[in-house]
């Protein structure tokens, strides 16, 4: 396991808390300053062998374990669903438990992968994180989902794209570990909002053009300013405080303090190539193409760069055609997608 994780903010951008902290919200001020309280307690928990056994005795049968936290921050407390048991009457249980097996699912039968590191790593789901904490995060190998204030954010265990999201930071972790700042860290981002919108396609039946291509729009309540957190069709249109390029003329070069260099900002670029390849050629195959790339570990090194994720796809798109697994046009496609966003002059 690499250590990048470590650095992780959670499914809510710690910059746009910041920004509606600014503005009064006091949901977000809770939840910012309960993201410090869970950092420092992450930060003991890798020093010491209570951490070790909370990773290792996770298996490799890609088996479900859905935990309760009873709204403290302590992970693996209570095991209260784990594969094969039946629905109990904890409904957020049950569909953490569903969105989890969605995502497997999707991984192995649309892309080939094995849950979370391609061997069948089993996944362990903490619900009721914290105390309405208004955020989701993978760390130490495990997703840990908070439940929300219901006024900024609705409890994100009823989200499919909050938990494809976050299962997806654990794949990059294990097939490139691209580094979570810049333009390695927006790539990051971007392929776990990827797999995040595949699969709530997936599972609602959804063609990419029937799909609203919109990130979080199951999360945000009535006081986010705003119908998401971001947008793969349109970067930009979210929500007031959205500052999402879709164009490298308008890449932000930001600060490591700032989003991590602006991780969830600039993710919009190839956000929308991806996008527009998907209406091409269709979002399943899309992301097929996007994960055999992103296993190229000889181009996709810890800090690539969009123009080094351009050739990487082009060339997973070149030889996944010759093997007709993807149509005939999907290598112009791609080079397309890439020109309107600016990536390739
Ligand atoms: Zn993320």
């Amino acid at each position: 396991m690499s250590e990048q994780h470590d650095n992780r903010d959670g499914f809510i951008p710690q910059y746009l808390l910041e920004k509606l902290a600014e503005r009064g919200n006091e949901d977000a001020k809770r939840t910012l300053a309960q993201s410090k309280d869970i950092e420092k307690h992450n930060e003991e928990l890798k020093k010491n062998s209570e951490s070790r056994q909370l990773i290792e005795n996770i298996g490799g049968q890609g088996q479900r374990f859905i935990y309760d936290s009873e709204n403290t921050e302590q992970f693996k407390r209570k095991l209260v669903r784990k594969e094969g048991d039946s629905p109990v009457q904890d409904e957020i249980v049950n569909v953490a438990y569903d969105h989890c097996g969605k995502t497997l699912e999707y991984l192995k039968t649309k892309l080939g992968h094995n849950s979370i590191d391609n061997q069948g790593m089993d996944v362990v789901c903490n619900v009721h994180f914290g105390k309405n904490y208004a955020n989701a995060f993978w760390t130490m190998n495990q997703l840990s989902v908070g439940d929300g204030d219901n006024r900024t954010f609705i409890n994100l265990s009823r989200s499919i794209d909050v938990v494809s999201h976050e299962i997806a930071h654990g794949v990059t972790e294990y097939v490139n570990e691209l580094k979570y700042q810049f333009q390695s860290g927006a790539l990051n981002e971007h392929f776990s909002d990827v797999v995040g919108s595949a699969v709530q396609q997936f599972v609602k039946g959804q063609t990419a053009k029937m799909a609203d291509w919109l990130i979080g729009d199951e999360v945000v309540g009535p006081d986010w300013p705003g119908k998401a957190l971001r947008s793969m069709k349109e970067p930009g249109t979210a929500h007031e405080l959205d500052d999402q390029p879709a164009h490298m003329r308008d890449f932000k070069k930001l600060p490591i303090k700032i989003d991590r260099g602006g991780v969830h900002i600039n993710s919009g670029i190839p956000n929308k190539a991806f996008y527009l390849t998907a209406m091409e050629i269709g979002t399943d195959q899309a992301a097929f193409l996007w994960i055999n790339a992103w296993k190229n570990k000889s181009i996709i090194h810890p800090q690539a760069t969009f123009a080094e994720a351009f050739t990487a796809i082009q060339e997973a798109a070149e030889q996944l055609v010759q093997q007709g697994k993807l149509p005939q046009q999907a290598t112009a496609v791609v080079k397309h997608a890439f020109q309107e966003v600016g990536v390739l002059a």
